[in-house]
């Protein structure tokens, strides 16, 4: 490749990476720097602006400084980090789902720091099971006679159904063949089970009859699956769970339900839609319950399973169990938050999804306003602040139609769009996510605390600032 003059003189120009590395060595901001860090953000930066100069683009040599010190500063802050979520979905799958109440957090830092008796029983000096730390006071919530904890709600299905199907015909209405984002379809998950599906019904009715028809000896579970993220609605029929308790008992096979979004609290009484609970399916006599702990129930990731107990000792004694456990440090957090829930009031007031999803429009329109004020003091005059009203989404798959009212501050800079308003907030440190909505950006106050309006503060400043 024959190079012009002025590439060449380009290249001279870059600087060695011995060189820099001697130069940054002197400065106190690479002190704590691991070398490797530096030598190859260096390198990097220095190939980077070398292909552009081979590519014959226009290179300036100035900001090499800044940009080494951005990229080693990447490398060096935690890939998984804090962010403001100001979307309004309370349970959003996509930023970490429920937030922990402090004392979740507390306990879970002390078994984090300390051996603990995870699976040792202190009274016999013998081994224990973990599951025993949080089976007792899942059942006196729930009012089931077992319980057992895995990873997540859907590692929960896969193990209930591989222990009772396996081999065996598992008859499941057509309505509630489920897909959950990032890829959870019931028809796969039954597949590699071993179970083999057979649907009943229509997608929008489904009969006694229609299971009755289906049932013969292959038979080895009916399963009902809450569609927690879609509704059909109009002409529709489904089984109640009292009918199919009382159709399971006839005909002695097993039933369970994936409740997707367990929650133990009535959430019609705190004016929101009806989702049926926890405690409701046990009472209706369901063998086997499954549901996750960091949907509507606001603790860590974990699937709960409850139900009969010689179905639950049979589960415990699978060994996949093995293979999807629950960590000691999610023990720790939802042993703590199942206890909240003995007093439904301490449940509503330290659980922050709990928090977030019963907030009265009042509470946040304050919010709002207080927010607003204070960017317009600030930046009044460069960009448009003002409130709006919007509807929150409880997300996580949970509460389908379920719109929340809430209050939203809305953000406009002359001359730029809502995009660009929204990518600027996105890339500020930490980022703030908001919504765009009628070609509007707006920040949904419902899920962002007090204390995380500073960032808000500065991710405004942000967009103001010409460097992308
Ligand atoms: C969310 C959901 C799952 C998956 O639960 P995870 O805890 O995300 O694994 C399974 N079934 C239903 C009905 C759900 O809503």
């Amino acid at each position: 490749m024959q190079l012009n003059n002025e590439q060449k003189n380009m290249l001279k120009l870059l600087p060695g990476v011995d060189n820099l590395l001697e130069e940054f060595g002197e400065q106190d901001f690479y002190k704590e720097i691991p070398k490797s860090v530096l030598t190859s953000s260096i390198r990097e930066i220095i190939e980077k602006k070398r292909a552009f100069i081979l590519a014959g683009e226009d290179v300036s040599i100035d900001g090499l400084q800044s940009e080494i010190q951005d990229l080693v500063q990447d490398k060096t802050t935690p890939n998984l980090v804090n962010l403001i979520n100001a979307t309004g979905v309370v349970v959003h799958t996509n930023l970490g789902r429920s937030l922990l109440p402090e004392a979740a957090l507390k306990h879970m830092s002390d078994i984090a720091s300390g051996y603990s008796n995870l699976e040792f029983d202190i009274e016999s000096g013998k081994r224990g099971s973990r599951y025993s730390i949080v089976e007792d006071i899942i059942c006196e919530i729930s009012g089931a006679e077992a319980a057992m904890v895995v990873n997540n709600n859907a590692s929960a299905v896969l193990l209930a159904l591989e222990t009772i199907a396996s081999g065996k015909e598992v008859i499941v209405s057509r309505g509630e063949l489920v897909e959950i984002g990032g890829s959870f379809r019931i028809p796969d998950i039954m597949a590699k089970s071993g179970g083999i599906l057979k649907e009943v019904g229509a997608t929008n009715r489904t009969h006694r009859k229609d299971y009755e028809n289906e049932i013969n000896e292959e038979t080895g579970l009916l399963l009902k699956v809450h569609t927690s993220n879609y509704s059909i609605v109009g002409f529709t029929s489904s089984l109640s769970l009292e009918e199919m308790v009382s159709l399971g008992k006839e005909r002695s096979i097993t039933v369970m339900e994936d409740l997707g979004s367990g929650t133990f609290v009535d959430f019609s009484k705190y004016g929101l839609q009806k989702e049926p609970t926890v405690q409701e399916s046990v009472k209706a006599g369901v063998d086997l319950i499954t549901f996750s702990g960091d949907k509507l129930l606001g603790g860590p990731q974990a699937g709960i399973i409850i139900g009969k107990k010689e179905i639950i000792d049979e589960i415990k004694k699978n060994p996949f169990t093995r293979a999807v456990r629950i960590d000691k440090l999610t023990l720790a957090a939802l042993e703590i938050v199942m206890r909240f829930y003995r007093d439904e009031r301490a449940a509503v007031s330290e659980i922050p999804t709990l928090k977030m999803l019963f907030m009265k429009k009042a509470e946040i329109e304050a919010r709002a306003a207080k927010v607003s004020i204070i960017l317009t003091e600030k930046y009044g005059d460069k960009i448009e602040v003002s409130t709006c009203d919007t509807q929150s989404k409880a997300g996580g798959g949970s509460l389908p139609l379920m719109l929340l009212p809430s209050s939203a501050v809305t953000i406009k800079v002359p001359g730029k769009s809502a995009s660009y308003i929204e990518k600027k907030m996105r890339y500020s440190k930490p980022s703030v996510i908001g919504r765009i909505e009628n070609d509007n950006f707006l920040l949904d106050l419902r899920t962002v605390s007090d204390k995380e309006v500073e960032s808000i503060n500065n991710a405004v400043a942000n967009i103001l600032e010409k460097k992308i």
